[in-house]
């Protein structure tokens, strides 16, 4: 891989309140995004059908044009031709040419990258071979599964060698085996440094391959982050008493007032991991209160997504 367009240091995607309003519908498909993928990373954009996931990769890759922001992909503007020969794309409907084999559409393909025959001839060898194809290497396209095809496509993304590679929904039609093979051949890219845009709807999937997620609803942006940084977001302290007293609830109330996820039961208060911890503490300790343990509630990660997803879970 050639990192000519991008230094490590900066983002390999960016964009500054980018939005897209299609036609004269008055509703943006999406709205003032701000999206930040830190060169290196696998990053996973999630969101329900018509969240605008796709209206994004299209405008980041220069096929849909913004209604207004702007944005840089591996350092340069939107739609640079220079950036897109660095840029391999997997789109959520791929279309093959049918009557080619695996291997002339791969070459194909490569031609029109500019890759050179020799290359072009190792490098769809060895694809064909990691994405599980080399068998079928030499039949019509149009006798291949729908699993198959996608497959074919992964190949076809990676073909150019990317500093960024765009898969939309890439898992869609793969078998558990598929899966696991996209799984390994992105945590292997990730280790030679390859900067991926991960389109899924596959929650544990995007979970085991991601290392940061941006969560899109309603064409806006929720929330952005490392999967620590999320869940933090949605952590929760919870104060377990040896008896209680109403005292105990008032004085913990006393730092929560306005925060209705405080929940109490028998023995315990919930409180907001932003409340002041130490603070509700001591004053607890002030009254000698029958403190028992503090005990931090760590969300698991895909309730995480799923509050962020769904607001109302
Ligand atoms: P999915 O998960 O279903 O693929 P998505 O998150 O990729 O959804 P988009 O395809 O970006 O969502 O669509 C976002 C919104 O924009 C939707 O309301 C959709 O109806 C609208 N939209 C998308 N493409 C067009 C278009 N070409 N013309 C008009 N509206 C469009």
């Amino acid at each position: 891989m050639n990192h000519t367009l991008v230094k490590p240091s900066e983002p390999a995607v960016e964009t500054v309140g980018l939005s897209k309003v299609y036609g004269r519908n008055a509703v943006p498909a999406v709205n003032h995004l701000d999206l930040d993928v830190p060169f290196g990373s696998i990053f996973g954009l999630i969101g329900p059908n018509g969240a605008g996931k796709t209206t994004t990769i299209g405008m980041l890759l220069g096929l849909v044009r913004p209604s207004s922001g702007s944005g840089k992909v591996l350092g340069r503007p939107l739609g640079d031709r220079s950036a897109r020969r660095q840029i391999g794309y997997l789109p959520e409907r791929l279309r093959l040419p049918e009557y080619l084999t695996a291997t002339e559409f791969l070459d194909f393909y490569g031609r029109l990258y500019g890759i050179s025959v020799k290359d072009r001839q190792a490098r769809s060898q060895r694809l064909l071979g990691q994405v599980g194809l080399a068998k079928v290497a030499h039949r019509q396209i149009r006798t291949f599964s729908l699993g198959m095809q996608q497959r074919l496509g992964i190949a076809q993304a990676l073909l150019p060698e990317p500093d960024l590679l765009v898969l939309d929904e890439p898992t869609s039609a793969l078998d558990p085996g598929g899966r696991q093979m996209v799984r390994d051949l992105l945590l292997e890219l990730r280790e030679c440094g390859i900067t991926a845009l991960y389109n899924s709807h596959i929650l544990s999937e995007v979970l085991e391959v991601c290392d940061r997620f941006a969560i899109l609803r309603n064409g806006t942006l929720v929330t952005q982050g490392t999967l620590d940084e999320i869940i933090q977001r949605g952590e929760q302290v919870l104060i377990r008493f040896r008896l209680m007293e109403p005292t105990y609830i008032a004085i913990c109330e006393r730092f929560g007032p306005t925060n209705p996820n405080l929940q109490r039961s028998e023995l315990t208060v919930t409180l907001e991991a932003e409340t002041d911890i130490p603070l509700v503490v001591s004053a607890l300790v002030a009254h000698n209160a029958a403190l028992q343990a503090v005990i931090p509630l760590r969300e698991r990660p895909e309730d995480a997504l799923m509050r962020l997803l769904n607001p109302h879970h």
